[in-house]
């Protein structure tokens, strides 16, 4: 066996990362399996309260000036035939911050190893559970082991880890983004987001890219309009009055990627000496701009509770998976909410299917 520890963390994105550096500041030893080579550039938004996560976990306002830019709100064509701003001026924590994916994970990387997180760079490829738990990595330099006490799922959507051990993933929707970096007309300062007749659309200033122009919509939508073909995706994004403004130049077809952005849980989110975080155990829709604090507030709890598990108490694990349950129900009425406030496709599939509340109905069973 290569290494030893007491939680082994599978996955290196903002929930991973959350878990292993409050478990390294309990002193608890901890290896995160870092699978940095499959990091795509992309850009996200933290909304003002993710600073109170991240001041928490080591990361300040400075670095983030150093890796973003200022996001000073969300500007919504939704349920009515005007955008309306919804200002980050009334936010207690001010504004949030337009961030690049990248330099995020790797300045959370940063604090995770001078706080004594053990990062292997590599690939989990296959966990078994003996005495202990034995997990294999494929790295550049061959295959590594690690033996722990703990396992931690922080593999995202995927979940690869949990599912390896029986548990299921259960999708709400089937929802996918559809994204492209294009030339912004004059660099903004807020999200914007608009809604047409088979889904919505949004643009996400990059602080060093561009801006990362996404349609969102359903696998099965998206197939019939054929809107994963470049210039069919331009021809749906100049068909909408709002988001076009954004970005009226671009004029060559650009590189659109898929990705898959479908609500869903994890069915266990635990089991024996194993949880899921983040992604992995709930995955939200990207309306919310919540994926990013979601994950490190739940990587929060993980650590407390697997903290408390390995001195004896396993009382916080109960507590971790009711908590769990509760938000998945809290987040899906909420969902229902906000596409209820846009009733102007009322028939159309993609409104009908998040209108009718099914979601709700299924995470409430
Ligand atoms: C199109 C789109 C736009 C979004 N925009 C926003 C936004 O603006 N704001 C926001 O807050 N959220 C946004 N999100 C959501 C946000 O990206 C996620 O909720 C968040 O990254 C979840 O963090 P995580 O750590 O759980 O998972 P991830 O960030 O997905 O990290 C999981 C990591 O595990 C690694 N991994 C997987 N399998 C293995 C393995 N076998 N071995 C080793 N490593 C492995 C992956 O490579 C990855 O690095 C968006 C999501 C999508 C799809």
């Amino acid at each position: 066996m290569d290494y030893s520890c007491a939680v082994a963390i599978i996955g290196s994105g903002p929930a991973g990362l959350s878990t292993a550096i409050r478990l390294s500041r309990e002193r608890v030893p901890t290896i995160l399996i870092a699978d940095t080579a499959r990091c795509v550039p992309s850009a996200e938004t933290l909304p003002p309260d993710a600073k109170r996560e991240l001041r928490d976990l080591g990361i300040s306002e400075d670095c983030l000036a150093r890796i973003g830019v200022p996001c000073y709100g969300f500007e919504a064509k939704w349920g009515k035939s005007t955008p309306a701003l919804h200002s980050t001026l009334v936010e207690p924590y001010g504004h949030g911050w337009h961030i690049d994916a990248r330099l995020f994970r790797r300045a959370l990387l940063g604090v995770g190893e001078s706080v004594g997180v053990t990062v292997i760079h590599g690939r989990c490829v296959g966990v078994e559970k003996t005495a202990r738990w034995k997990v294999t990595v494929r790295t550049e330099r061959g295959v590594q082991r690690i033996s722990s006490d703990f396992l931690v799922d922080a593999t995202g959507r995927t979940a690869s880890i949990a599912r390896m051990l029986g548990a299921r993933l259960r999708p709400l929707d089937s929802m996918i983004a559809l994204v492209a970096l294009l030339k912004p007309e004059t660099p903004a300062k807020t999200v914007a987001v608009e809604a047409v007749s088979d889904g919505w659309w949004y643009c996400n200033p990059s602080p060093c890219e561009g801006t990362l122009t996404g349609f969102v919509t359903d696998a099965d939508l998206a197939r019939t309009l054929d809107a994963a073909n470049a210039s069919v995706w331009l021809t749906l994004l100049f068909q909408t009055t709002f988001i076009s403004q954004r970005v009226r130049h671009q004029r060559e077809s650009p590189v659109v990627l898929v990705r898959s952005c479908a609500s869903a849980f994890l069915d266990p989110l635990l089991g024996d000496q194993w949880l899921a975080v983040g992604d992995a155990a709930f995955a939200v829709d990207p309306l919310s701009s919540y994926g990013i604090i979601k994950a490190l507030a739940a990587g929060r709890r993980a650590a407390e509770a697997i903290a408390r598990y390995l001195q004896g108490d396993g009382s916080l694990l109960s507590s971790y998976s009711r908590g769990g349950a509760a938000e998945l129900r809290e987040y899906m009425s909420a969902r229902t909410r906000n596409y209820l406030l846009e009733r102007q496709w009322a028939a159309m599939p993609f409104w009908l299917r998040r209108q009718a509340s099914e979601g709700f109905r299924i995470a409430s069973s």
